[in-house]
This record gives structure tokens, C-alpha cells and sequence, in this order.
């Protein structure tokens, strides 16, 4: 068998969408993934294709976080004409509620501070502060416990279930062969490239990617990667379905295509424990109902735990190895919102080697400073 291009360890959304576009690139790319029993972010989340609030210590992520929300139309488009998966995705724009007056002030201060920080955010990052009243068409029924809330029209939506299935379909249909319950034990160059060893066999390709979430703790420093990146969980509620509305989704709530309400923006220390608690649960519940009282007699159907994968200061971390050239780690906590840059700006980087000078804001170097 010839050596393939690239082997990417980890085949959730990130490993996926990095699949996606280098194989659309032309090169030839194989995908190990663990079994279902993994630690799993992109089966997890609530689908947000998401602006607001991210980059705010770190402009750079902003505006990529921006270019994707503005690359993700034409991708979503695009990996429905290739498989036939529709991903559910609308922009509208979105809100992020604000429950206090104090909540309010400093979430303008920040958003006029990040507006600031950059030439290409000054004229594209587009907010704006709501009261209440001003909230009411974009949130119908909003409670009277809601302060207010910036909306932005970036921001969206998808089924993140569904751009998975589609990332996998559209990556087979141009030949990257992927296997799944194939947890990668050691990784290692070799005199043409780089060896990974699973219970199932050797695998080998000219080139690495480390796209395993928080597998990276105990892979990336195999090859000189870093491995700063830590869970943090969230609990999600799931109504039943209801009536579609015209409320704009927000962080805290959305209501998804088939009707159903998802609940939850907890960001939790609790280990690798991806289960639900009931205290949790009681307190999405309430904060749900302060948003829209309607939803009080709204059965709940569903819920479940999942662990983001989070690195020190919440930035991705976008790396090439310096003692392992031809190995790379790629992890971040937006997955969703990213992944049109994933498949796109961030492939080609990765295609062309120039991960270290396209990204150098994005290394792990920075959470390894020696001390002084
Ligand atoms: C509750 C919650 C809500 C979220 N909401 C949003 C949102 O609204 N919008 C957004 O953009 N992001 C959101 N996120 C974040 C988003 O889900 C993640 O950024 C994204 O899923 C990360 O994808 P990943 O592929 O890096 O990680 P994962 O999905 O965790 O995938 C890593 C993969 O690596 C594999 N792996 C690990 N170790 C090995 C190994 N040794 N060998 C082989 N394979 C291995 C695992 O099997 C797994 O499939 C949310 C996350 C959570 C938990």
C-alpha cells in the first residue's frame, strides 16, 4: 500500500474538517478515531456557529472566528451539494442575553475593547446593546428577568450531528479512509514520515496531525506537541418540540429545526465526568424559564453532559512541531464555529507548512515558558 499524505489522529469535528479540506486539496488522508465510548465533544455540543465573545483576550481569534462565521454559508452549501445532508444552518444573528445591569456594562466595555483592538475589526465586527424592550422582536416572550442583550448578525446555527455525518460523507467521497475504534497507542517518526501503533495494526503516512481533543494530554508530547488542554463540562436540557418561532438563538438557550428547546452554558470542573447532575439540571431549568416563561409547561425530554476540550487561556492551539517536523496539533473549544476555517484557511496552511508563521499566535509554546 503507498504511503499516504497525512494521518490525522481523532475523528471528531476538527480531525474532520481538516480531513474534509485536504483531501478536497487533492491529498490523501487517513483518520484514526477511538470507539463510541470516547470523550467526544462533537457528538456534545449546542451547534452554534458563534461569534460573539470569543477572542476577547486574543483579537486574532475573533477575526478568525468572524471569517469563519462569514466563510460558513458557502461551506455548509457546499457539503450539501456533495452529500445531500442538509446541516440545518440559518444566520439570522444572535443574542447573548445579559441578566444584570452589571453583566450588561461590561460585556459593551469588552466588545468596544475588541472592537478596537484591530483594523479588520473595527469595520466588520458588527454588535449593538439591546434593553429588554428592544430584545422583544428578536426574542418574543422574552421574561421580564432579562436585563438585555448584544445581538450580533454573525452569529448562527446548525445541527452539529449533521455536519459531522456530512464532514464523514463528504471526506469518503473523495477518498479519505477512515477507522474507527482504532485508539492510537504510540506515535513516532520514521525515517519517511510518522508511525502510529493501535491495537489493530501500524498505520503510516508522510505527515501527522493530532486533531484528538483531549487524547492530545497523552499523544502530543510523543512529538514534542503540547498538551494544554484541559475538560470542562456542560450539561444540556432538550424540551420537547414546540411550535417554530422566530426566537434568535443565544448561548444560553436555542430552539432547534425540529422544534425542540436546548438548554445549557454550564461550564463545569468536574473531571473526566461527562454525566448530568440533578442540581445542574434544576438550575437550567429555572434560568430557562426566567428567559421564556412560555417554556414552564414544556416537558423535558432529554439531557446529557459533555466535556469541552479547553486549552489554559481558551485560544485554539494551532501548532507545528519543532522537533518533529511534519507533526501537527490542532485543538480548540469552538469546533462548530470554526470549522469552515478548519476546512479552508487552516487546511491549506497545514498543506503548504506554514502553520508556525501563518498562526504563531495560536503555538503551545505559549503555555510553556520556562521560568525565569
Ligand atoms: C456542552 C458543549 C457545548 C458546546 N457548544 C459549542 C457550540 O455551540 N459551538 C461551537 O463551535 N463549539 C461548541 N462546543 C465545542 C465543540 O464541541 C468542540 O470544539 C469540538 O467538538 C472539538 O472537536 P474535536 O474534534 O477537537 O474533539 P472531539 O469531538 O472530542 O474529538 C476528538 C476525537 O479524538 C479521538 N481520540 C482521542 N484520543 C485518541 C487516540 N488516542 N486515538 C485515536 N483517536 C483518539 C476521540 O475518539 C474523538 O473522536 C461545545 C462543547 C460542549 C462540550
Amino acid at each position: 500500500m503507498t504511503q499516504r499524505d497525512f494521518l490525522i489522529v481523532g475523528g471528531g469535528v476538527v480531525g474532520m474538517a481538516v480531513a474534509y479540506g485536504l483531501a478536497r486539496a487533492g491529498l490523501s488522508v487517513t483518520v484514526l478515531d477511538e470507539s463510541d465510548d470516547a470523550l467526544r465533544a462533537s457528538r456534545g455540543n449546542a451547534g452554534l456557529v458563534w461569534v460573539q465573545g470569543k477572542g476577547l483576550g486574543m483579537p486574532r481569534y475573533a477575526e478568525l472566528s468572524l471569517e469563519a462565521a462569514k466563510a460558513w454559508a458557502d461551506f455548509a452549501r457546499e457539503l450539501t451539494e456533495r452529500t445531500g445532508i442538509d446541516l440545518e444552518y440559518e444566520q439570522r444573528g444572535g443574542v447573548d442575553l445579559c441578566l444584570d445591569a452589571e453583566e450588561a456594562h461590561s460585556r459593551q466595555q469588552e466588545y468596544t475593547t475588541l472592537q478596537n483592538a484591530s483594523s479588520f475589526l473595527t469595520q466588520e465586527f458588527r454588535w449593538e446593546y439591546l434593553d429588554r424592550e428592544a430584545l422583544m422582536p428578536y426574542l418574543p416572550g422574552l421574561g421580564e428577568a432579562v436585563h438585555g442583550g448584544t445581538w450580533s448578525p454573525h452569529d448562527g446555527q446548525c445541527n452539529p450531528l449533521y455536519l459531522l455525518r456530512a464532514l464523514y460523507a463528504a471526506s469518503h467521497s473523495l477518498g479519505v479512509d477512515t477507522h474507527p475504534a482504532s485508539p492510537v497507542e504510540r506515535l513516532e517518526a520514521t525515517a519517511s514520515g510518522f508511525r502510529a501503533t493501535t491495537p489493530r495494526g501500524h498505520f503510516e503516512a508522510d505527515r501527522v496531525i493530532l486533531a484528538a481533543g483531549l487524547g492530545a494530554r497523552t499523544l502530543a508530547p510523543m512529538l514534542g506537541l503540547s498538551d494544554a488542554v484541559h475538560p470542562v463540562r456542560g450539561q444540556v436540557l432538550v424540551t420537547e418540540r414546540r411550535p417554530p418561532g422566530a426566537r434568535l438563538p443565544t448561548p444560553q438557550i436555542r430552539q432547534t429545526a425540529s422544534g425542540g428547546y436546548l438548554i445549557g452554558d454550564t461550564h463545569e470542573d468536574a473531571g473526566l465526568d461527562k454525566g448530568v447532575t440533578l442540581a445542574m439540571m434544576q438550575s437550567l431549568a429555572v434560568k430557562a424559564v426566567r428567559i421564556y416563561p412560555d417554556l414552564a409547561e414544556a416537558r423535558l425530554v432529554r439531557s446529557w453532559g459533555a466535556l469541552r476540550v479547553m486549552t489554559p487561556d481558551g485560544n485554539p492551539l494551532y501548532e507545528a512541531s519543532t522537533t518533529h517536523p511534519g507533526a501537527y496539533n490542532i485543538n480548540c473549544h469552538s469546533g462548530i464555529t470554526l470549522a469552515a476555517f478548519h476546512a479552508g484557511g487552516l487546511s491549506d496552511a497545514i498543506r503548504d507548512d506554514r502553520v508556525a508563521q501563518s498562526f504563531p499566535q495560536f503555538s503551545g509554546a505559549r503555555f510553556h515558558v520556562p521560568a525565569t
